[in-house]
């Protein structure tokens, strides 16, 4: 197997979605388009293989049945999950467990994540962080609904990265597309949902209870996270993120690049631009909105052309 794994994945309505998916080649169901879930083995929305000896098997059925490919790995789901988001809208303001409390109160990883903005309206702002102090301020400010003094607000832009721990209060605004690495786990809990109703009239759920138990006290304890950048003669690559759970990557290829593995397996977002993916003397295309992983077989690998790319590795 010294093949990259090519995808086709799932793509998600929700109140807050768009239609700015569109520009990555998906073919939108409606201008509801929240998610497109590009490299996933998540039970809710699962992606197939697209290309080679394993295409129509479903990520999660391969990563059972040849974990070979995943340096034999034994974590017992494939722990990540690699979505472009489109909110056109404010998502919920939301919090994730950790581990611990996600495996004893929902049968699942917990949820530490972290995105890169791909564009940002003038304006565009997300919530990272709270105000309170304590658990008791922060349950007595939830109930007086005082969100404009507990939510920490923060404009973006276009190529900023932020990191974002199981425990951390936050929400993607509106006029924002990002990239977003996670662990495989689907479980939110939701603090405030603007008072917003679906075309049905219902509110969302919210879930106070878990938020006061999972948020992270003081709330602006907050990742220190620097960006470092080494420039090579085809290529920028840049480390965003080395976290407990996944490390991620910015490569920008203006020319090409020779790789060589430096982590169990590698996946890997194509944003912009195309060129070619080279691995043992095979060419393949790739082109924005193109997602792949390169299995631990693969060893080294060469990328030509003018792209931009996100890529993410488990740590384990
Ligand atoms: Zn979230």
């Amino acid at each position: 197997m010294n093949q990259a794994l090519f995808l086709n994945s799932v793509l998600q309505e929700k109140i807050w979605g768009g239609d700015h998916l569109k520009a990555y080649g998906y073919d939108l169901p409606s201008d509801k388009v929240g998610e497109y879930w590009a490299i996933s083995a998540h039970p809710h929305g699962v992606s197939t293989i697209a290309n080679g000896e394993f295409k129509g098997m479903t990520l999660d059925k391969l990563y059972a049945e040849h974990r070979e490919l995943f340096g034999d790995s034994e974590e017992t789901v494939f722990p990540l999950l690699t979505k472009i988001l489109d909110a056109n809208d404010w998502l919920s303001v939301q919090v994730h467990p950790d581990n611990a409390y996600g495996a004893k109160h929902e049968g699942e990883l917990g949820k530490t994540e972290c995105w890169y903005i791909i564009s940002a309206e003038p304006g565009a702002e997300i919530v990272y962080g709270h105000t309170a102090k304590s658990r008791q301020e922060l349950a007595q400010m939830i109930e007086d609904g005082n969100w404009d003094d507990l939510l920490t607000k923060v404009p973006v832009k276009a190529g900023q990265f932020y990191h974002v721990p199981s425990g951390t209060m936050h929400a993607v605004g509106a006029g924002i597309v990002i990239l977003e690495t996670q662990q495989s786990s689907d479980t939110t809990y939701r603090v405030y949902d603007f008072d917003r109703r679906d075309k049905e009239g219902n509110l969302r759920e919210l879930h106070i209870q878990q938020s006061i138990d999972v948020l992270t006290i003081p709330g602006d304890k907050l990742p220190d996270n620097k960006v470092v950048t080494e420039k090579f003669e085809g290529a920028d690559l840049s480390t965003l993120v080395k976290s407990e759970f996944f490390d991620v990557f910015k490569w920008v290829i203006n020319g090409s690049h020779d790789f060589t593995k430096n982590a169990i397996y590698t996946l890997v977002s194509v944003l912009e631009g195309e060129g070619e993916l080279e691995i043992e003397g095979q060419s393949v295309k790739i082109k924005k909105g193109n997602h792949f992983i390169l299995p631990s077989t693969v060893e080294n690998w060469r990328i030509s052309g003018h792209l931009e790319m996100i890529a993410s590795n488990p740590t384990k």
